[in-house]
């Protein structure tokens, strides 16, 4: 959302929205549109099938939630039935499927639709029990909604909107087949929306077997996260990564932060360690129940909880405003995660910075990551401040991680899904530093484009507690 290409566009008031839904936009303190609201509103509020190429950030949802709730508050269901949606908006993990409902939330607290946010890993009971009543929107990921077609406890043949959210990252996920299944139960008489971050030859043909002469809009690639972050890195020994930390946290006073670690271990004696430190702090990743993760995103949101831990999967969809700073606690050991990690900071036209910590180890993963985004991540002294732990300490330290051989090596806290949305969804120009009254280190540069020759051995299983091939919903 660049300044100037809103202020641009039209106001809410004239795309045609329903008085009720303007009311809403104007509760959540949106005054203008976004270019890609500007551009499918209309679109959708006319009817027809869209093709829409939108990263995350750039306001998409609200772009397909809007004119849906204004056609389903305006012309009356055919056949209302308990169970039976009237549309269904399918992504690709749970995160996203829980944010894009609290949208229809939001944004149609002043309609009586009714909807609700159905996907697997959690209890189907009260999935279950919410299909006894009238829904009118269902957002769900591919996986359980198959689950519930298998049962019948779902009627699809009431489907007037359909939407594949992050099209892209669903087929990267392997969600084709469970698309087609969907596709063959719903009215071939609809409306369909694809929305995609980037467009595949795969995306393609899935749009062409999809939609019906689709409309299609695009909005101008915003800056890549890479482009708009502040990325810097301290050289620091695994063993004084935790100490450093806190240390770090405390001294700037980073109110929220978002740590990345490798592995679901890790994650949670980190955050034990903070918490132990005085420092508010929560895990969230896939070993964690649906529920322990919402309370955990929900305290990170509201700010009482200062620092949220999270594996790559786990931080996959998480959206949320002006997040200020990301730390990689460790390396991503396939560089494209990188990307999307720092892709969650510096967004709604905050300015974020991305600081890694790395220890000797992690060398090679920083030249990957270096040759991949095509510059060199700022290396920054540790403040003098800092005291390292006591040797004594360190004996209970875990072994720093060690690069895998090559590029097949596995890719552990990672699920299969490889998203579209890597370039991240900031705003911003400009960047402060990531540590403050700290210098650049020069001399130790890793240039982009080094060798990343000299490959490591192969870590340990041990080390790594993520199953690859698991689907991230
Ligand atoms: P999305 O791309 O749908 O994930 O949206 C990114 C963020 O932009 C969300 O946090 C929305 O709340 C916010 N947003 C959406 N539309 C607007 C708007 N018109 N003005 C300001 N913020 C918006």
């Amino acid at each position: 959302m660049t300044t100037e290409t809103t202020l641009a566009g039209p106001a809410f008031v004239e795309l045609g929205l329903a008085e009720p839904i303007l009311r809403a936009i104007a509760d959540a303190g949106y005054t203008t549109p976004t270019p890609i609201q500007a551009q499918a509103i209309p679109q959708v509020l006319a009817g027809g099938d869209l093709l829409a190429a939108a990263q995350t950030g750039t306001g998409k949802t609200a772009g397909f939630t809007l004119p849906i709730l204004h056609h389903l508050s305006t012309r009356a269901a055919a056949a209302p039935k308990p169970g039976r949606p009237r549309c269904l908006i399918l992504v690709p993990t749970r995160e996203l499927a829980a944010q894009v409902e609290e949208s229809v939330k939001t944004y149609g607290k002043y309609l009586s639709l009714t909807s609700m946010v159905m996907f697997g890993g959690v209890n189907i009971n009260p999935q279950l029990k919410a299909l006894r009543s009238r829904v009118d929107i269902l957002v769900a990921t591919p996986g359980r909604l198959l689950d519930h077609m298998g049962q019948r406890t779902v009627d699809l043949s009431g489907i007037e909107i359909l939407v594949l959210d992050e099209a892209d990252r669903m087929l990267d996920m392997g969600f084709i087949r469970d698309i087609k299944k969907v596709l063959a139960v719903v009215p071939k008489q609809r409306q369909t929306l694809l929305f995609s971050a980037t467009f595949s030859d795969e995306i393609r043909t899935l749009a062409n077997g999809l939609l019906n002469n689709p409309k299609s809009v695009e909005v101008a690639r915003r800056n890549t996260a890479v482009e708009i972050i502040e990325q810097s890195m301290h050289r620091v020994p695994q063993a004084h990564k935790r100490d450093l930390l806190a240390h770090l946290i405390k001294h700037h006073d980073w109110q929220q932060v978002l740590v990345f670690t490798r592995t679901k271990h890790g994650a949670n004696k980190l955050a034990e360690k903070l918490v132990k430190d005085g420092i508010g702090a929560a895990a969230i990743h896939g070993n964690k129940s649906q529920s322990a993760r919402t309370k955990a995103l929900a305290s990170f949101k509201d700010g009482s909880v200062r620092v949220l831990v999270a594996t790559d999967i786990a931080a996959r969809g998480i959206d949320i405003d002006q997040l200020p700073q990301v730390v990689n606690f460790e390396l991503p050991n396939v560089a494209e995660d990188y990307v999307h990690r720092i892709g969650r900071t510096g967004r709604a036209g905050a300015t974020g910075s991305a600081l890694s910590l790395v220890d000797d180890e992690e060398m090679s993963y920083l030249r990957d990551i270096e040759k991949l985004i095509k510059r060199s991540i700022v290396r920054v002294e540790i403040e003098p401040g800092f005291v390292p732990p006591a040797k004594a300490d360190l004996m209970s330290e875990e072994r720093p991680p060690r690069p895998p051989q090559g590029r097949g090596g596995p890719r552990q806290g990672q699920g299969a899904g490889r998203g579209g949305n890597s370039s991240g969804s900031g705003r911003s120009s400009s960047a402060k530093p990531a540590s403050a009254g700290a210098k650049p280190a020069g001399g130790r540069s890793g240039a982009p484009g080094q060798s990343t020759q000299a490959r490591k051995p192969r870590p340990p299983a041990a080390l790594f507690a993520g199953k690859p091939g698991s689907r991230g919903h």
